[in-house]
């Protein structure tokens, strides 16, 4: 999508702080940290949130999910533990329109969210 941010930075045309890439993701630190550790997991398709995803994206999700699990093993995070978010919408608290998984981690968090 051409005016979107995530679909840029998924293009390189924005510069991203990233953690990993393959075909299909890219995982990057977020501009505005919200823990001690906090990045974004995107695929490079433009998918506008978790609310578009179907049975077909069985493979794509289990990708994230083990891309995510990696990189908290690799950042030696995996055993105090970490929280993996998607914010659906405008009551969810979405703000790029782009389906991104939030990773936090390296301090205890609240729950429930505000
Ligand atoms: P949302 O509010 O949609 O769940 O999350 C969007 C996230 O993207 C926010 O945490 C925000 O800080 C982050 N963000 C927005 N613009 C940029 C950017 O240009 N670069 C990076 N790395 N993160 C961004
Ligand atoms: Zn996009």
């Amino acid at each position: 999508m051409s005016d979107c941010l995530f679909c840029k930075i998924a293009a390189g045309e924005i510069p991203s702080n990233k953690l990993y890439e393959d075909d299909t993701l890219l995982a990057f630190y977020d501009i505005d940290p919200q823990a001690p550790v906090h990045f974004l997991v995107i695929p490079k398709r433009h998918i506008a949130s978790a609310a578009a995803l179907g049975e077909t994206d069985a493979a794509l999700l289990g990708h994230v999910f083990a891309v995510i699990a990696k990189l908290c093993k690799d950042l030696g995070v995996d055993e105090n533990g970490y929280r993996v978010v998607t914010n659906v919408g405008q009551d969810g608290g979405q703000s790029v329109p782009h389906l991104h998984f939030h990773v936090l981690a390296g301090r205890s968090l609240a729950w429930p969210p505000g």
